[in-house]
């Protein structure tokens, strides 16, 4: 894992900075338009980030603001490298965090504070991006449903008391059924030492890891393992 991304293929994947510049403000432009906004004028910067898809920076403590993108994944010629829709959706990921900072959300939507909370969701309705802080193969070509991420659970207090705990137990269980690892991840367990990862299957609330150790091949809840190299959008 460690030559994930050789010299060499940085240097080719550098000499696609220019196309994808242009693919994403040809977006962010047409998104301007649609909603008075400057996100095309915001510097894009490139980098080889292998935890991290794209991210968007608003100006403050002494940062200036700017859009990343990874080009691990967003680079053509990348073996990581996104379908084109999940693409475009990372794209309108961060449009909607610049958002965020530069719109005046209505008061309705801003019952989840957070980066991607309330507020971001309901940008993400704007701009037709997923509205979840985890990417996930093929997002980009699904149905949104925003009516479900913006449903306010504080709208009607009694409801929002029954429900809490359903909540509590839906979340814990997505985090855990999210697969954050791939065939042939090194992981290191606490007791068997460090092994290799020979099959995933997705269980209900869990992924549960085929996994080679120097002693056994032994089955194993992901959330179990020490090291996360999940990808995650920030
Ligand atoms: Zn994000």
């Amino acid at each position: 894992m460690d030559d994930l991304i050789s010299e060499s293929a940085k240097r080719q994947l550098r000499k696609e900075i220019p196309a994808l510049k242009a693919e994403i403000l040809a977006l962010y432009r047409s998104l301007d338009r649609k909603f008075g906004l400057h996100a095309a004028e915001v510097p894009i910067e490139f980098g080889f980030d292998e935890e991290r898809l794209g991210a968007y920076t608003p100006s403050g403590n002494g940062q200036e603001e700017s859009f990343y993108f990874s080009l691990v994944f967003v680079g053509y010629l990348s073996r990581e490298s996104l379908h084109r829709e999940d693409k475009l959706d990372l794209y309108r990921h961060e449009y909607a965090h610049y958002m965020q900072f530069h719109m005046d959300i209505p008061q309705e939507y801003r019952f989840r504070s957070g980066l991607h909370g309330s507020a971001w969701k309901y940008c993400c309705s704007l701009v037709g991006a997923a509205p979840s802080e985890y990417y996930r193969f093929g997002k980009g070509r699904e149905k949104h449903d925003y009516e479900k991420a913006l449903n306010n659970p504080w709208k009607n207090p009694h409801t929002a008391l029954l429900d809490l705990a359903h909540r509590k137990r839906e979340a814990e269980d997505s985090r855990n059924r999210m697969i954050r690892y791939r065939k042939g991840d090194t992981v290191v367990h606490p007791k068997f030492g460090s092994g290799t990862i020979e099959d995933l299957e997705q269980m209900t609330g869990s992924v549960r890891l085929t996994i080679r150790f120097p002693d056994a091949v032994r089955k194993i809840d992901q959330k179990w393992l020490l090291r996360s190299n999940y990808k995650k959008r920030s």
